[in-house]
């Protein structure tokens, strides 16, 4: 019998290339949920169950999980920076999603679980300046995370892993660093730093009105992880047998000045910066430290920024070209 795998959050961005993955690789019947109305899941595969329901509560994840065998929990309410530094409350409220999640799951004897967390657990006084040292697993400790979001993100590790340790339900965690690729939020406020400036280089071509807002002064620094690499390191993590966080993050670190400058490159376009130096900016420097990852598996991701971002470009153009 193949096995029933649940993917939580399959109407967003890594969700829908998650179940898209799984599909292809036949690894089983996919359960998708997600509380988003059908017709506005970013990827929808007619070859999966694809159900909408708010899991936030108790009952709707057991009927979730109800002959499950495997569960991928990336459902939450998030977005970038910007988002989350102004919805801290809504954040920490993805907390009822993975608990009630974990709780439904180790009621119906699920054989592995999987948490996508975030480097947004990183201790803040680890990433104070943009030369940052590339964060190790053990850098979230002694606990400083981003407030809000990160600290939730956290406390899910810590619940994934005591419910292994005192319960037995194998649960597994990737500690994501920026995702990035096509089919994720591009506008509307949750969308992250390569997404945001492949619009607003887009516009700025469409426009002929060739500036660009910067967030800060450009010269914080981040690891961008392409979603390819993020859903093998995923698999591999949720398949072997370390239970403890992993990093699945790029370790090729920018500065968002070079970020944009990639971008441009692309584009075939130069444009005059305008800083927002009170916008929101996260932390200083933060880099993905991938010894750990590559010591386990013998992999780590590797798509380089440039190569990443040449699909992501022309499909943020598209749509910007199409839809404003
Ligand atoms: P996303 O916003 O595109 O997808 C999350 C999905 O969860 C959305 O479609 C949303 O509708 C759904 N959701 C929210 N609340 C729900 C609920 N109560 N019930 C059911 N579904 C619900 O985000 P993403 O980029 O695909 O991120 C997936 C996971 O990876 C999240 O847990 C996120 O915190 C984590 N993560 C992402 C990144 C990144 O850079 N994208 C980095 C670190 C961690």
């Amino acid at each position: 019998m193949p096995e029933t795998i649940l993917v939580c959050g399959a109407g967003g961005f890594i969700g829908g290339h998650f179940v898209r993955r799984l599909l292809a690789e036949g690894r089983g019947n996919v359960r998708a949920v997600d509380c988003k109305p059908l017709e506005q899941w970013y990827l929808r595969h007619p070859e999966a169950q694809s159900v909408q329901s708010n899991l936030r509560t108790f009952d709707t994840c057991q009927n979730a999980v109800r002959g499950a065998t495997v569960v991928y929990n990336f459902a939450a309410d998030m977005g970038g920076m910007g988002y989350i530094e102004s919805h801290k409350a809504d954040c920490m409220l993805n907390v009822l999603i993975n608990t009630h999640l974990l709780v439904a799951a180790r009621e119906a004897r699920v054989r592995r679980f999987f948490f996508a967390s975030s480097a947004c657990v990183y201790a803040a006084d680890k990433q104070a300046t943009t030369a940052i040292m590339p964060l190790k697993e053990s850098d979230a400790y002694p606990a400083m995370p981003e407030d809000g979001y990160g600290w939730e993100k956290l406390f899910g590790e810590r619940m994934c892993r005591h419910f292994r340790e005192d319960f037995g339900l194998e649960t597994r965690i990737a500690r994501y660093h920026n995702v990035y690729g096509t089919h994720e939020t591009y506008h509307g406020g949750r969308e992250k730093a390569p997404a945001a400036i492949c619009r607003k280089v887009a516009q700025a071509k469409i426009s002929g009105v060739h500036e660009i807002e910067i967030w800060g002064d450009g010269e914080q620094t981040r690891s961008f992880t392409y979603i390819d690499d993020c859903l093998h390191g995923s698999e591999l993590v949720m398949d072997g047998s370390y239970a403890d966080p992993v990093n699945v993050g790029s370790s090729e670190m920018v500065s968002i000045n070079q970020l944009v400058s990639l971008v441009e490159d692309i584009a075939g376009v130069k444009l005059r910066r305008r800083y927002k130096l009170d916008a929101p900016r996260g932390v200083r420097g933060r880099n993905s430290d991938n010894t750990l990852i590559q010591m386990l598996y013998g992999w780590q991701p590797s798509t380089a920024l440039a190569t990443g971002l040449a699909t992501l470009y022309p499909w943020v153009y598209d749509r910007v070209s199409r839809l404003g």
